[in-house]
C-alpha cells in the first residue's frame, strides 16, 4: 500500500504557476496542456481535502481551460483570453492563500504533529449565524460543539464585522420561512470572504426552489428542519476527517505501447499510480494481486478483445462493480453502445485528451471508493469499523517500516451494561455516539478511529509515543465523563477505561492491540475512569 506522493497544496501552487509563466512566456499547446494538467491536479486535491469552496474556484479556472485546449492551432492564445485566465487564477491563488493563513483552533496539549500527509490543518471553529426565533436551538448546537473541541463564534445575520479566524464551517440556522434577501446578502458575503469553508444552511423546504438558490448564494449543503441536531453535529464532524488516502490504482490493458506510454505519463502526473498488461489472458491474475481501483481497457487485443474481457470481469462477484473504461479508436455510435451495454463504463476515443482522460479516471475512481467506503464504516458512529479499522492498523505499521513512533490505544466504556439496562439501549447507542463524537472532534484527521466492538473503539496515533498518547487519552477521558447525555428523566454521566501500547517497543499490529487490550484490562482492575499504559511499552 503506497502513501500518496508528498505534494503539499503549496508544491501544487508553485507547479501550477511556473506552468502558466512558463505558457506566457514560450506560448506552445503542450505547454499549456501542462498547466491544465496542474490545474486539474490542484482541483481533485482540494477535493480531497474536501474545501468545497476553493474547489468551485478551481473547477472555474479548469474550465475555462478546458474550453481552450480543444484546437492547438489557437495557441498562443489571444491577449483578453490570457487576462481573463490570469484573472482567474489570482483569485484561486489568493483565495487559498487567506485560507491557509488562518491560525488554527487546537488543544495546546495537542500533539503538535504536522499533518504531512496533506500539508493542511483545518481550522476547528464554526461560524453561527441563528435566527432570533432558533436562538434555544442554536445554543444548544453551540454547547454540544464546544463539548466536542469545536471554538463557535456566534454572528449576528448582516454582520459587518467578521471574525479573522475563518472557520472550518458556517451554519445558518433559519426560522423556516423562505431566506430573505438580506439574509441571502449575508450568505454571499460570508461564502466571498471564506472560499475554503464549509456552508451549511438549517432549516431548508424540502423544494428545489429554495435550496437551488441557497446553492447559487453560496450554501455547501443544506439540511431540513426538522433533522435531528444530531444530523448537524455528524456532518461538521465529517469534515475533519480526510478521505481515502491510499493512492489510486489504475490497471492499463493495451497492446499499443505508445498509447501506454502516453496514459502513464498523464496518469503519473495526477499520483495515480499503474499497472500495465498488453495482453488481457493475465487479466485476473493481475487483477488478484494488483486491486486496480479502475480499468482502461483497449477495444482491439490479440486473443480476446476488450468486450470479452469485460463480460468476463462482469460474471465475477468481486468484480462486478469494478469501473472498466474503453479506450479505442473506434468512432462508431452503435459499436460504442455495443460495449457499454456489454458492461463497460464508459468510452474514450485515442488519441485521448489527457485532460479529459485523467478527470474521467479520478471521478470513477472517487465514486468507487465512496461506494467502497460505506461498506468499512460502522453505521451508528460513522468510524471505521472493526474489520477496516483492523486492516487500517496494519497498513499504518507496515508503513512505519521501522521509522518513528505509532501509538494504540484501545478504549471501553465502563458498566456499560448498566447504562443499557437503567435507561434503555436507544440511551446506550447515544453514549456510544457521544464517545465517537469526542474523539473524532479531538483527534487529528490523520488519526485512526474505529468502532472496534459493542462499546469499544481502537485508536491509533502516528508520530505519538505512549506518554504523550496517555496525556491526549487522559485529557479526552476527563472531558467524556464531565459530557451529559440526555434521558427521559435528565442526563447521565458515562466515563471510560483506555491502555496504551507503543510501537516500535511492539512492532506488529497483533502485538499493539493486545498489549493495548491489556493495559485496558488493568485500567478496569484498577478501578476503571482511566488510562494505563502497556508493562511492555518500556
Ligand atoms: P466494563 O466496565 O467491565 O467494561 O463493563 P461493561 O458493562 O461495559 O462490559 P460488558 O462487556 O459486560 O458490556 C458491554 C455491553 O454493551 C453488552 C452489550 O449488550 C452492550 N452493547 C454492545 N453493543 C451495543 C450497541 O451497539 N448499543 C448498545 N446500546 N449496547 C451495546
Ligand atoms: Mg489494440
Ligand atoms: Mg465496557
Ligand atoms: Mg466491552
Amino acid at each position: 500500500m503506497n502513501a500518496l506522493p508528498a505534494h503539499s497544496i503549496e508544491d501544487r501552487l508553485h507547479i501550477l504557476r511556473t506552468r502558466w509563466d512558463r505558457y506566457l512566456a514560450e506560448g506552445s499547446f503542450d505547454q499549456f496542456i501542462e498547466f491544465a494538467v496542474a490545474v486539474n491536479s490542484l482541483a481533485e486535491h482540494l477535493n480531497r481535502l474536501r474545501l468545497p469552496g476553493l474547489m468551485r474556484l478551481s473547477e472555474g479556472l479548469e474550465n475555462a481551460v478546458l474550453a481552450k485546449l480543444g484546437d492547438p492551432s489557437t495557441h498562443p492564445i489571444a491577449q483578453p483570453d490570457a487576462v481573463s485566465l490570469q484573472r482567474q487564477l489570482d483569485a484561486l491563488l489568493g483565495s487559498v492563500a487567506t485560507s491557509q493563513s488562518a491560525p488554527a483552533a487546537r488543544r495546546a496539549d495537542e500533539p503538535k504533529v504536522t499533518l504531512s500527509d496533506s500539508g493542511w490543518v483545518k481550522p476547528r471553529s464554526v461560524w453561527m449565524i441563528a435566527a432570533a426565533d432558533r436562538r434555544e436551538a442554536a445554543d444548544a448546537l453551540a454547547r454540544q460543539l464546544k463539548f466536542f473541541g469545536f471554538k463557535v463564534f456566534d454572528l449576528e445575520w448582516g454582520a459587518m464585522q467578521l471574525p479573522d479566524d475563518k472557520p472550518l464551517a458556517a451554519l445558518f440556522i433559519a426560522s423556516g420561512a423562505h431566506a430573505s434577501p438580506e439574509e441571502m446578502a449575508s450568505i454571499g458575503a460570508i461564502r466571498a470572504s471564506c472560499p475554503a469553508s464549509q456552508l451549511l444552511y438549517l432549516g431548508v423546504q424540502p423544494a428545489i426552489e429554495p435550496i437551488v438558490a441557497l446553492m447559487r448564494a453560496g450554501i455547501d449543503a443544506t439540511i431540513p428542519a426538522d433533522e435531528p441536531p444530531s444530523t448537524v453535529i455528524n456532518s461538521i464532524l465529517d469534515l475533519v476527517q480526510t478521505t481515502e488516502q491510499e493512492q489510486y490504482r489504475v490497471l492499463v490493458v493495451e497492446d499499443s505501447r505508445v498509447a501506454v506510454a502516453l496514459i502513464q505519463r498523464t496518469l503519473e502526473q495526477h499520483g495515480i499510480d499503474t499497472r500495465t498488461i498488453s495482453d488481457p489472458s493475465r487479466l485476473l491474475e493481475v487483477l488478484e494481486s494488483y486491486r486496480p481501483d479502475l480499468v482502461l481497457m483497449d477495444m482491439y487485443m490479440p486473443h480476446f478483445n476488450g468486450v470479452e474481457a469485460t463480460r468476463v470481469l462482469r460474471q465475477m462477484a468481486a468484480y462486478k462493480s469494478l469501473p472498466v473504461v474503453y479506450l479505442s479508436g473506434e468512432a462508431e455510435v452503435a459499436m460504442q453502445v455495443e460495449a457499454l451495454r456489454l458492461g463497460g463504463d464508459q468510452f474514450l476515443s485515442k488519441p485521448f485528451n489527457p485532460v479529459l482522460l485523467a478527470a474521467v479516471v479520478k471521478t470513477r475512481i472517487e465514486r468507487f471508493r465512496e461506494t467502497q467506503r460505506s461498506s468499512r464504516l460502522d453505521g451508528l458512529t460513522n468510524l471505521l469499523n472493526h474489520t477496516a479499522a483492523k486492516s487500517r492498523l496494519n497498513a499504518m505499521v507496515s508503513q512505519r517500516a521501522g521509522q518513528g513512533m505509532l501509538t494504540v490505544a484501545m478504549i471501553d466504556i465502563d458498566h456499560f451494561k448498566s447504562i443499557n439496562d437503567t435507561y434503555g439501549h436507544p440511551v446506550g447507542d447515544q453514549v456510544i455516539r457521544g464517545l465517537a463524537w469526542l474523539l473524532k472532534g479531538r483527534l487529528r484527521a490523520t488519526d485512526l478511529i474505529g468502532r472496534y466492538g459493542g462499546e469499544e473503539f481502537m485508536v491509533a496515533l502516528p508520530d505519538v509515543g505512549a506518554d504523550q498518547a496517555k496525556v491526549v487519552i487522559d485529557r479526552i477521558r476527563e472531558d467524556f465523563s464531565a459530557l451529559p447525555h440526555s434521558h427521559a428523566g435528565g442526563a447521565l454521566y458515562a466515563s471510560f477505561s483506555a491502555g496504551v501500547a507503543s510501537y516500535p517497543v511492539i512492532d506488529t499490529a497483533a502485538g499493539l492491540t493486545e498489549a493495548a487490550d491489556e493495559a485496558l484490562l488493568d485500567a478496569k482492575r484498577l478501578g476503571r475512569n482511566r488510562v494505563e499504559k502497556s508493562a511492555r511499552a518500556g
